[in-house]
């Protein structure tokens, strides 16, 4: 089938070649790439009514990039326009609305479509989708744009349900609601609450902290981009293109302190402590916004206007473990009331699960949340033993702390082209990871994720799986390792399967390239 036979959107079954799920950076990646070499049989599944992802769900006062725009964006589409260093997020959700158009895969997207279902048939080699619609689509590939923070965490306090005040969480902010005049408890100071609590501590009569950890902060870099800036990087593109190669390797050096040598990170944290000591002058609290773990270990955060907000006689950070929450007030372990109007979770995404259970379910219909029981894996954050033909974008151990997600996420979008190109050249109808070049690569990744500073810096963070403690989250080091690692697609990785449903004895070499090492790799079926 190709865009001209494409079925209208009434149609109760859809056949297609490839299946994309979301239309943030990675679905719009994948399908931008798709395009561009010629292919037109795919389709995007988008549960909301317009693309952009998490930079269409996350819209909080304040919410911005804390990656430069000039890295933040596609290799093949700079944007000369940026008018931050880092983009505010109505800025960068353009940038994907322009880039659906420019590259013409709007017509390829279908709104409205949320999966509940993805279930491999094996007898022939599809994967049938199902939509809360009521659409039906079958494909023979399925890619996952879905990302790891799209699944709002709001935490299970009692007495929750019984509260008589407006609730909301980051990723759901309710701008119709008015602050004004309102007593505020924001629970949480991650990424997003260290960029909402300084636009709303000035607009609200009082703000409460729940602080359950402080994050290290260090100072934000950020500027407008001047016009004489933007004329250069429109009419002499290699100027961006030096930015950009600049900027990239200034984040890929700060890999050296996660990962590499973490005692690198005691020079980072001294920066981070003096931020903190020039912009909250009161002692006490200073002590408490000072963290107790080796910078890093979470992810670094970068503000010039959080600490000042909570220097605001308007605003107290509270430390106490909240107890539950009761019809008007927040109430703190040791029995104190914080009689508010209003609760504002900043508490992050259920990230250990970011499938939930019965929407993923691949050969002999295991729900990948099963296959996941010890927490996530995948061979190169991408493929995954049991699920043929599944291409996960931002999969395990793809997370960055200290660089570009769209870096990786171009990664994977190359690697999964050159597995659909061998798939075709070796006229294979399925392909599927074989379980010990898996199991291989993640023991290398867990073995030099527990050098980390993730793991050796002394705190709880998302990154660790909750269950488990293991890293399933982050890429351990550089990223160019990442792009060296799915540089090149071996069918010696993989089975594949003909189109009889059977493995079919391609020719399986000695050894498997794995992760720049050699794993070897025999014909074992599952
Ligand atoms: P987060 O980093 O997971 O932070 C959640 C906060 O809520 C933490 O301070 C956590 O405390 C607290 N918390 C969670 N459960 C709690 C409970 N039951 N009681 C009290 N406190 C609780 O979430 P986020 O700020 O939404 O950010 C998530 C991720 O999104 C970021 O790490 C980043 O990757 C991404 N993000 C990126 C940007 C960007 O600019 N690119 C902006 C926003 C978010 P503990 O630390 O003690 O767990």
């Amino acid at each position: 089938m190709n865009a001209r036979t494409m079925p209208p959107d009434d149609a109760a079954s859809i056949d297609t070649d490839i299946a994309i799920i979301g239309s943030g950076f990675a679905g719009l990646g994948m399908a931008i790439r798709l395009r561009q070499g010629g292919q037109t049989d795919f389709m995007i599944a988008e549960k909301a009514e317009s693309v952009g992802g998490t930079w269409r769900d996350n819209h909080y006062p304040g919410c911005a990039c804390d990656v430069q725009s000039h890295v933040y964006s596609f290799s093949y589409a700079p944007n000369p326009r940026w008018t931050r260093m880092f983009a505010r997020q109505p800025e960068i959700r353009s940038y994907l609305e322009e880039c659906t158009d420019r590259f013409g895969v709007r017509r390829h997207l279908r709104f409205g479509h949320e999966l509940v279902s993805a279930v491999y048939d094996e007898t022939r080699h599809r994967w049938q989708l199902a939509f809360a619609n009521g659409q039906q689509w079958s494909a023979r590939v399925l890619v996952s744009g879905m990302g790891g923070l799209s699944r709002a965490a709001v935490p299970n306090i009692p007495g929750l349900d019984t509260f008589e005040g407006k609730i909301f969480h980051s990723q759901q902010w309710d701008h119709a609601y008015p602050l004004e005049g309102k007593r505020v408890a924001v629970i949480g100071t991650g990424a997003s609450a260290i960029q909402f609590v300084p636009q709303i501590a000035p607009r609200v009569a009082q703000l409460e902290l729940f602080q359950r950890t402080p994050p290290w902060i260090m100072p934000k870099a950020d500027r407008a981009i001047k016009p004489l800036e933007q004329w250069l990087f429109r009419n002499l593109p290699f100027t961006q293109k030096i930015m950009r190669s600049g900027l990239y390797w200034m984040l890929e050096s700060r890999a050296l302190g996660f990962a590499v040598h973490p005692s690198l990170m005691k020079a980072v944290q001294k920066i981070a402590e003096r931020h903190l000591r020039r912009q909250v002058p009161d002692p006490q609290l200073r002590a408490t916004l000072t963290p107790d773990y080796t910078i890093g270990c979470k992810r670094v955060l970068i503000s010039n206007d959080y600490f000042p907000a909570l220097s605001r006689a308007n605003v107290s950070v509270e430390t106490t473990g909240i107890e539950r929450i009761e019809r008007d007030a927040v109430v703190t372990a040791d029995g104190v009331r914080h009689p508010v109007d209003c609760v504002i979770f900043g508490t992050g995404f259920q990230v250990a699960d970011p499938f939930p259970r019965g929407v993923v379910r691949g050969r002999g219909g295991v729900d990948i949340v099963d296959t996941w029981r010890d927490g996530a894996h995948a061979y190169l954050g991408t493929t995954l033993p049991g699920y043929p033909n599944f291409f996960m974008i931002v999969g395990p151990n793809t997370g960055l702390g200290h660089n570009s997600m769209v870096y990786m996420i171009e990664s994977q979008v190359e690697y999964i082209l050159r597995a659909l190109n061998t798939m075709r050249s070796e006229r294979a109808a399925a392909i599927e990871v074989r379980p010990q070049v898996e199991r291989a690569y993640n023991e290398r990744i867990q073995q030099q994720l527990g050098r980390a500073i993730w793991s050796t810096g002394g705190c709880k963070s998302w990154y660790l799986d909750p269950n488990t403690g293991k890293n399933t989250t982050l890429w351990p080091g550089f990223t160019w390792r990442f792009r060296q690692a799915t540089g090149t697609f071996s069918m010696d990785d993989y089975f594949a399967y003909a189109p009889t449903a059977q493995p079919t004895a391609l020719p399986v070499h000695a050894t498997a390239s794995v992760h720049g090492s050699a794993a070897t790799a025999s014909a074992e079926a599952t």
